[in-house]
């Protein structure tokens, strides 16, 4: 009997030993996972995949440069909506498919181009001198001398024609360029008025534009020609001028008497090249900001 008993005590004393080892051994293991992980330690399995989810390091997997995340690569990614086929999947609903919007182009503006408005060419001559001489002729020939000057410095010109100030027509109607400069000149009949003035319109949408384009004429055009100014006699004819109301809006625009072909007439008969020369300073002037 005692030694019955004795062998039952040994067996028991074994037990309680392996049953205190297990013990030991579960806490070690709790202990362990309570450690921070160390980089590039693999983490906890994802339930979905059952793969290891990858350390997204301190970032959170966000793409640090671009703070979006990275693309998936491998076979998953590669499946793309094939994936969403097969009996199980979700029927793709199909709507009505929008018109495809048409792509409007974005206006520009050639910052190398300018219109020049010959007084009254294409609609009548102007002032009519005594002599035969024609307002019109005077405004195309400055004109074409200052385009031709404006191209040698590749700035592109237009002449426009003027036409009916009561029918807004093309190429006035609407027209959008870096400038816009209106030549005419004044009155045949000796006055004893010298000089030019220019003017801009003052309900312009490019009231700033305007006044530097303005004093660049006054600057340049006077530098060239020597004339003096004669803003006295601005007229409603000059600010009020019907095409500033027909070009684009964004277009700046002025309108410049050249002369008085009465009481500057020697002037005008001789110095046709540095008047042009005035013109395109001034509106080179303009272009590059002065
Ligand atoms: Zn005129």
């Amino acid at each position: 009997m005692n030694a019955r008993i004795g062998v039952i005590g040994r067996l028991l004393g074994v037990l309680l030993v392996a049953a205190a080892l297990v013990v030991f051994a579960l806490a070690g293991t709790r202990r362990l996972g309570m450690l921070p992980r160390r980089a590039g330690d693999s983490g906890p399995p994802n339930l979905h995949t059952g793969t290891a989810v990858a350390d997204l390091g301190p970032s959170g997997g966000l793409d640090e440069a671009s703070g979006s995340l990275p693309l998936a690569t491998g076979p998953d990614a590669a499946r793309g909506p094939a994936a969403a086929t097969g009996p199980g999947a979700m029927p793709t609903i199909v709507g009505p498919v929008p018109p495809a919007a048409t792509p409007v182009p974005t206006p520009t503006i050639d910052p190398r181009r300018i219109g020049l408005i010959p007084g009254h060419w294409g609609y009548d001559s102007g002032a009519v001198c005594p002599d035969g001489l024609y307002e019109v002729d005077v405004t195309v020939d400055v004109a074409l001398r200052t385009q031709a000057i404006l191209e040698t410095r590749s700035i592109a010109v237009d002449l426009l024609e003027e036409h009916d100030p009561d029918t807004p027509q093309a190429p006035l109607q609407g027209y959008r360029a870096a400038a816009l400069v209106s030549l005419h000149a004044d009155s045949c009949t000796p006055v004893g008025a010298s000089g030019f003035r220019a003017s801009r319109w003052p309900y312009s949408s490019t009231p700033a534009a305007d006044d530097r384009l303005l004093a660049c004429l006054y600057d340049r055009y006077g530098a060239a020609t020597m004339l003096p100014r004669h803003d006295s006699s601005i007229t409603i004819d000059m600010w009020n001028y019907y095409a500033f109301r027909e070009i684009h809006a964004e277009t700046p625009a002025a309108i410049i008497e050249l002369a008085f072909l009465g009481d500057d007439r020697e002037f005008v008969d001789e110095h046709r090249y540095s008047m042009a020369l005035g013109i395109a300073d001034a509106i080179s002037c303009f272009l590059d900001g002065g």
